[in-house]
């Protein structure tokens, strides 16, 4: 429901030249209504615990056959007494485990079975990137498994349809590197400009990096980018060949989780290699050998930066590639576009053959570049 919900076309408030992103109050909001609603997770497990759960299950065996035998040993229901919560991100899922990073262990988690009620009956589950609050269990002394008691509410997510419904591949991404090389392949300004949709429809930040700025012989890729810094977007020139803006991408990275975006042979792998050897993405790889070998997966899982935050690695999804948006809302998404919207004589104005639209007259008096409403046209007729 959330995909179709009917919205009204009017964009109310629009800022281009100061952030990607729409601000103020504009219809898009109502369709991401649902997702601000989210309570708070610790607090519901808490009020269902009082009433609902049996303090003295515990680890105890029910006798109810193998399969919740199992479920019983490794979901425990209650928290220790005097629980020591601890904060950590979940950085891979495999099966009913989770990993999660404290910031210097990672622990192998189950998840507190209250939780995992509520979870599955909100179809939902922990996922790759959650922020969550979790205790340690002791084993004759020794602390070795984690069990979360709560997950925090998302912000930024990468989502993808499964069946009808909207499922959340990675959650808590803050922004979205969008890779273009300057040649071998050129740039290709649609592509950003589909990435830059996606993430924003994610609300995830974008950043358009454009790499192999050493090959740009007549500033052809640098004029692209600076089209980019002049819409609002944080742009960044790099070269991982030549070392060049290397330090401020790895500041941009620093603290925060951020998927990396882009076309093969644009230089993905290579950047993340000139901030951190050694850190190479799956990307593209169908099945990678987690654990040594006793899992495998095809999920998401974080990549832990040295200086500190996280890269999303998605292998065998085209991460950015997720995020359905309904042609509807397209336009909200080009903050170029959607701020000439509310002067089009028709309110459903799609802008591709209307008389009077006040979007293609800015196109003829030059206001929104050509590449750009290209772009719209691309993307609304393919939706
Ligand atoms: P990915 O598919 O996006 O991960 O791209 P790769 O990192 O595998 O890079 C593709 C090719 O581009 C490799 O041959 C790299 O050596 C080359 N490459 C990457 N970055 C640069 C750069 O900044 N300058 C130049 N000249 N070549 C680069
Ligand atoms: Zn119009």
């Amino acid at each position: 429901t959330m995909l179709h919900h009917p919205i009204s076309r009017r964009i109310t408030t629009s800022t281009p030249g100061s952030s990607g992103k729409i601000t103020g109050e504009s219809p898009i909001r109502s369709v991401r209504s649902p997702r601000r609603r989210q309570k708070d997770w610790t607090e519901q497990a808490r009020q269902s615990e009082d009433h609902e759960i049996d303090a003295t299950r515990g680890e105890q065996i029910t006798p109810r056959g193998d399969l919740s035998r199992q479920r019983t040993i490794i979901v425990r229901d209650e928290p220790p007494e005097s629980a020591d919560l601890r904060r950590g991100t979940v950085i891979a899922v495999r099966g009913l485990f989770a990993d999660v990073d404290d910031g210097q262990t990672i622990w192998p988690c189950t998840v507190r079975r209250i939780l995992r009620t509520r979870l599955i009956q909100e179809r939902n589950s922990v996922t790759v990137g959650d922020h969550v609050r979790f205790t340690v269990e002791a084993s004759e002394g020794v602390a070795k498994e984690g069990v979360i008691e709560s997950v925090e509410p998302r912000r930024g997510q990468l989502s993808r349809l499964a069946g009808r419904r909207v499922q959340t591949i990675v959650a808590n991404v803050d922004q979205a590197i969008i890779v273009s090389s300057a040649a071998q392949p050129d740039p290709k300004p649609h592509l950003i400009d589909r990435y830059i949709v996606s993430a924003l429809a994610g609300d995830i930040t974008p950043v358009i990096c454009m790499n192999k700025i050493d090959l740009d012989v007549d500033n052809f890729a640098l004029d692209i980018l600076t089209r980019y810094q002049h819409l609002g977007y944080a742009t960044l020139a790099t070269s991982a060949g030549t070392g060049v803006g290397i330090d401020a991408l790895r500041d941009l990275l620093k603290g925060k989780e951020s998927v990396i975006a882009g076309q093969s042979g644009v230089g993905k792998s290579s950047l993340l290699n000139a901030i951190q050897s050694g850190l190479e993405l799956r990307t593209g790889e169908v099945i990678h050998k987690y654990d040594k070998g006793r899992h495998t997966t095809t999920t998401a899982t974080l990549i832990r930066l040295d200086v500190g935050g996280y890269v999303v690695d998605t292998p065998g999804i085209r991460a950015l590639d997720l995020s359905i948006v309904p042609r509807g809302e397209l336009e909200a998404y080009f903050v170029d576009i959607a701020r000439f919207v509310p002067d089009c004589k028709f309110p459903d104005c799609t802008h591709t053959h209307e008389a009077d639209c006040a979007v293609k007259a800015a196109l003829e008096r030059g206001d929104i570049h050509p590449d750009r409403y290209d772009s719209y046209v691309r993307l609304f007729t393919a939706g």
